[in-house]
C-alpha cells in the first residue's frame, strides 16, 4: 500500500516521530551540565526534565546515543521509560512452597552449575537452594552463561515455575536473573558512597524490571540505578501541566510522586496492581497522557469546524430525488444515518463523518443518498473503492441506481485503457460526469475535479488511516467527507483514532436476513464439507471456498498484507491455484468452479467476479481479494480453509460475503494443522458471536491496538503508559475533560491553566509525535 507524504490535513492520528531525538531547543537544556560536574556525593537537584540525557549521572555521551534509539532523549523521556514488570524480592517466595505452572520470584543462593549436551543442544544448568530446598534453572543453548555463577551467590530468579524432569522437583526453563552481590559489575558510574543506597534498590523491595536496551548493554539493574539517580538529582517541583482543579476533581497523586512511585514503589504496594498499571502513580500518567492526546484532539476538531466547507441545500426537490432512487425501503437505521449525514451536510463547515456498518447493513445505498444530495447542489462526488473489485462492483450497481435519474456516473480504474481514462478524466474535469468511482490511488493522485463537493472513502479499514482526507483539495471550498467501514471500530478506538470524526452506526441489518450458521471442522472432514457445498449448489446456491495463499510460496501475495497474522512458512499449505484444479477436476468436477485471486489481470478478475454474481459460476475459489465489499446475495457457503490463519476480522469480512439474501447461509471454517491458543480463540469466537462490535472488542484484545489496524502505518499513537486496550475508562474519563477545558465550559479551570495545557501541549506533542499544527 502506498500512503501520500502529504499529511497536514491529517487528523486525529498521530504516529511517533521516528527520527530519533530532535535538536534541543528549550531552555533549560544544557546549562545545568556544568552544575552536575561539580557535584559528587552531595545530591545536587539540578536535572530538569528538559535536561538532555547524557547530562544524568551514569549517562554520558556515548549511552546517551543508545538511549536515543529508544527515543530517549531527555530526563523526563527516561522517566518515562517504565518498568515493564516488577518483582516482589520485598516478600520472595520459598522454594518450598512453589506450584508448578506459576509465575514467580525466588532469591536463593547458588550452589552448583554445569554444562550439559541433549541430543539438539547445549544445556547450561544451575542449582540454586534455600536451606534443604532446591531449585533446578536450566537454559538452552546457555554456552554464555558458563561462568557466570559462583556457588554462595545470591540470585534472584524469575520464571514460570513447572515439574522437573522425570518428576524430579520443580525447575524454572530459561529463567530471567539477577546476581544480587555481584557489586556494579560495571554498570553505571557510581561512587562508593552511593553503593550502599544502591544495593537497597535490588532487594528487600519491590524492584522495578527494565526492558533491556541497546543489544543487552544497558540491563535492567543498570536503569534502576541510573532512574534512581536521575529522580534523586530532579529539581523540584517539576512542572506539571494537568489543572491543580483537574489534579484534585479526579484524585490524582502529584506528578513527581508518579514517577517516584512508579519505579521505586513504596513498601506494601500491591504488585499485582503494579503489574496491571493500576495503582495510583500509574492512573496519574495514563491520564496526563491521554487528557493531553484528547485536548490536541479536540483542538483538531475545533479548527476543522472553523473551515469553510459547503452548505447543501436539502429542499423538497433534493428530498424527492433522494427517495426516487431507493430500490427498496430503507430500514429505520439507514433514514436515521441519512438525516445524520443529510444534517452534516448542510451545514457551512466540511463534513468528517464516519459511517460504521456490520457487514451487509447497506451502506452503500446511504451514501448514494448522500451523493444524491450533493449532485442536486450541482457538485460532483468522488466515490473510493479499496480495490477494483469492490469499485467495479459499485460502478454496476450505482449505474443501475442512478442512471435511470438521469445522473452521469463514471468509472476511473486502472484496468481501463489509456483512451477511457482520459476520456472519463475530461468528463471529471468539465462538470459532465456527477458520481465517479475509482479506485482510491487513481482518483486521489490524478483527478482534476470540476467542481468536487463530495468524497465518499468505501471500507476504509482496507486503507490504512492515513489516507482518508487527501483528496480535501481539490475543490475550492472544503468537499463534506463520508468514512465508511464495514470493520466496527470499539468504542475506545474510535474515540481516539477518529476522535476528529463523527460517528453514525448502521445498528440493523435489512430485513429479511437469516443468522449464518458458523462451524469449526478439521480439515480431515472435508469430504463431507464438498458434499455439502455440492447440495447446496443443487438447491441453486453459490459458494466461495477461500484459501490464504494463492500458490505454495506466500512471498509476494498481496492477499498476506491484510492477514492479521505473520506470513505463512511454505509448507503444507493449501493454496488457492492448486485448490482450484482439485475442486474443479477431482473433487466437483460436475460443478462450475471459478478462480479469483489478486495477481490475475483485472480483465480476469473483473470477469471471474461478473460470471460468479451472474451465476455463471457455482463456487468462486479464492483468497482474500473477497475480503470485502463483495456483494453476490445468492451466495450462501462460504468455506474457509486454514482458518486458523485468518485474523478474526478478516474472518468476520469473510464471513460478511454469504448471508446477504433470504436464503440460509453457512460459514465453514476448516483449520488445517495445529491451531494456536490464539487461533483457537478466534475460531471459537467466531462459531459464537456474528456481532462485528463483540468481534472487533475480542479482536483488540488479542491483537492489542497496534496491531489493530493491520501494520504500523495504521499511525496508532505511540503511548508511553496508556493502553487503550486496558485504560478505556480513563480515556473516555480524559476525553470528557479535554473537551469541556477546550470549550472552556469548566469553571474551576482558569486562564492561567489552560495557557499551561497549551504550552505542555506544544512542547511534548510537537516534539514527540508527528502531529501538527497544535494549538
Ligand atoms: P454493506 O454495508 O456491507 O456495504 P451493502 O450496502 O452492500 O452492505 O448492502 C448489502 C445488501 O443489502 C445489498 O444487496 C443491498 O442491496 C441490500 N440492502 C441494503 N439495504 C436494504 C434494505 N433496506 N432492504 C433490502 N435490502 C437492502
Ligand atoms: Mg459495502
Amino acid at each position: 500500500m502506498e500512503f501520500p507524504s502529504q499529511t497536514s490535513i491529517f487528523i486525529g492520528i498521530i504516529g511517533i516521530n521516528p527520527g530519533g531525538c530532535p535538536i534541543p531547543n528549550d531552555p533549560y537544556s544544557c546549562p545545568v551540565a556544568a552544575g552536575i560536574a561539580t557535584g559528587s556525593s552531595i545530591i545536587m537537584k539540578v536535572l530538569q526534565l528538559q535536561t538532555e540525557v547524557k547530562f544524568v549521572k551514569g549517562v554520558g555521551p556515548r549511552v546517551s546515543e543508545w538511549l536515543a534509539q529508544k527515543n530517549i532523549c531527555t530526563v523526563e523521556d527516561l522517566l518515562y521509560y517504565l518498568p515493564f514488570r516488577y518483582e516482589d524480592r520485598l516478600n520472595p517466595r520459598g522454594i518450598g512452597e512453589l506450584r508448578a505452572g506459576e509465575m514467580a520470584t525466588v532469591i536463593a543462593e547458588v550452589r552448583n552449575s554445569s554444562m550439559f549436551r541433549t541430543r539438539s543442544m547445549p544445556v547450561f544448568q544451575m542449582v540454586a537452594g534455600q536451606g534443604r530446598a532446591t531449585l533446578r534453572c536450566i537454559w538452552f543453548n546457555g554456552e554464555y552463561l558458563r561462568d557466570r555463577f559462583k556457588p554462595g551467590q545470591l540470585v534472584a530468579l524469575y520464571g514460570k515455575v513447572e515439574e522437573g524432569w522425570k518428576g524430579k522437583g520443580l525447575e524454572i526453563k530459561q529463567p530471567q536473573f539477577e546476581l544480587l552481590d555481584g557489586g556494579g559489575n560495571g554498570e553505571g558510574d557510581f561512587s562508593a558512597e552511593d553503593a550502599e543506597e544502591i544495593e537497597s534498590l535490588e532487594v528487600g523491595r519491590i524492584v522495578p524490571i527494565y526492558e533491556t536496551a541497546a543489544q543487552q548493554k544497558l540491563t535492567p539493574r543498570w536503569f534502576r540505578r541510573v532512574i534512581y539517580g536521575a529522580l534523586r538529582s530532579l529539581a523540584d517541583p517539576i512542572p506539571d501541566g494537568l489543572p491543580p482543579a483537574l489534579v484534585s476533581r479526579i484524585g490524582l497523586v502529584d506528578r513527581r510522586m508518579a514517577f517516584e512511585q512508579a519505579h521505586f514503589p513504596p513498601a506494601g504496594e500491591s504488585v499485582v496492581a503494579l503489574q496491571s498499571s493500576a495503582t495510583p502513580a500509574h492512573r496519574r500518567l495514563i491520564f496526563e497522557e491521554l487528557f493531553f492526546l484528547e485536548v490536541g484532539l479536540e483542538l483538531k476538531r475545533r479548527r476543522m469546524r472553523q473551515r469553510a466547507g459547503i452548505a447543501f441545500a436539502l429542499n423538497e426537490k433534493v428530498r424527492e430525488a433522494i427517495k426516487k432512487i431507493l430500490p427498496f425501503h430503507p430500514t429505520a437505521a439507514q433514514k436515521r444515518v441519512l438525516k445524520e449525514i443529510a444534517e452534516d451536510m448542510q451545514q457551512p463547515s466540511p463534513m468528517r463523518r464516519m459511517l460504521q456498518g456490520d457487514v451487509g447493513s447497506g451502506k452503500t445505498i446511504v451514501a448514494l443518498q448522500a451523493a444524491v444530495i450533493a449532485i442536486e447542489n450541482g457538485y460532483q462526488v468522488a466515490f473510493m473503492a479499496p480495490t477494483e473489485i469492490l469499485a467495479t462492483q459499485h460502478y454496476l450497481s450505482a449505474r443501475r441506481i442512478l442512471e435511470e435519474a438521469g445522473y452521469r456516473v463514471v468509472l476511473l480504474t486502472g484496468s481501463l485503457d489509456e483512451e477511457r481514462k482520459r476520456n472519463a478524466r475530461r468528463h471529471i474535469a468539465q462538470g459532465g460526469a456527477h458520481l465517479v468511482i475509482g479506485t482510491h490511488a487513481l482518483i486521489q493522485e490524478k483527478v482534476e475535479f470540476q467542481n468536487l463537493g463530495l468524497v465518499i472513502v468505501d471500507e476504509q479499514h482496507r486503507f490504512g488511516v492515513l489516507q482518508r482526507f487527501s483528496l480535501m483539495k481539490k475543490g475550492a471550498a472544503e468537499p463534506d467527507t463520508l468514512v465508511m467501514t464495514a470493520t466496527p471500530i470499539p468504542r475506545t478506538l474510535a474515540l481516539t483514532l477518529y476522535g476528529d470524526l463523527d460517528a453514525s452506526i448502521l445498528d440493523e441489518l435489512p430485513p429479511g436476513r437469516t443468522p449464518i450458521t458458523t462451524r469449526k471442522v478439521s480439515d480431515d472432514r472435508a469430504p463431507e464439507v464438498w458434499d455439502f457445498v455440492k447440495k447446496q449448489v443443487a438447491a441453486g446456491r453459490q459458494a466461495y471456498v477461500v484459501y490464504p495463499v494463492i500458490e505454495g510460496a506466500p512471498s509476494d501475495q498481496p492477499e498476506l498484507e491484510f492477514m492479521g497474522t505473520a506470513p505463512a512458512s511454505k509448507s503444507g499449505l493449501k493454496a488457492a491455484m492448486h485448490m482450484y484444479e482439485e475442486l474443479r477436476k477431482k473433487i466437483m468436477p460436475g460443478l462450475r468452479v471459478g478462480l479469483l485471486h489478486g495477481r490475475l489481470d483485472p480483465e480476469e478478475k473483473d470477469a471471474a467476479m461478473r460470471r460468479f454474481k451472474n451465476g455463471e459460476l457455482d463456487v468462486l475459489v479464492s483468497t482474500t481479494v473477497i475480503e470485502v465489499g463483495v456483494d453476490v446475495p445468492n451466495a450462501t457457503v462460504m468455506v474457509v480453509e486454514h482458518a486458523e490463519r485468518f485474523g478474526l476480522s478478516q474472518l468476520h469480512q469473510l464471513r460478511g460475503r454469504i448471508g446477504r439474501g433470504a436464503a440460509k447461509s453457512y460459514c465453514i471454517l476448516m483449520t488445517g494443522g495445529k491451531v494456536s491458543p490464539e487461533g483457537e480463540t478466534r475460531l471459537k469466537t467466531m462459531v459464537r458471536t456474528q456481532n462485528g462490535f463483540e468481534i472487533s472488542e475480542i479482536d483488540l484484545e488479542i491483537r492489542g491496538p497496534g496491531e489493530f489496524f493491520g501494520t504500523k502505518q495504521a499511525g496508532m499513537p505511540g503511548f508511553r503508559v496508556a493502553s487503550l486496550a486496558r485504560d478505556r475508562k480513563l480515556l473516555e474519563l480524559a476525553k470528557e475533560e479535554a473537551v469541556r477545558l477546550v470549550q472552556n465550559g469548566d469553571p474551576e479551570i482558569t486562564a492561567a491553566d489552560r495557557e499551561r495545557v497549551m504550552a505542555h501541549l506544544k512542547n511534548h506533542w510537537q516534539r514527540r509525535y508527528g502531529l501538527v499544527e497544535v494549538g
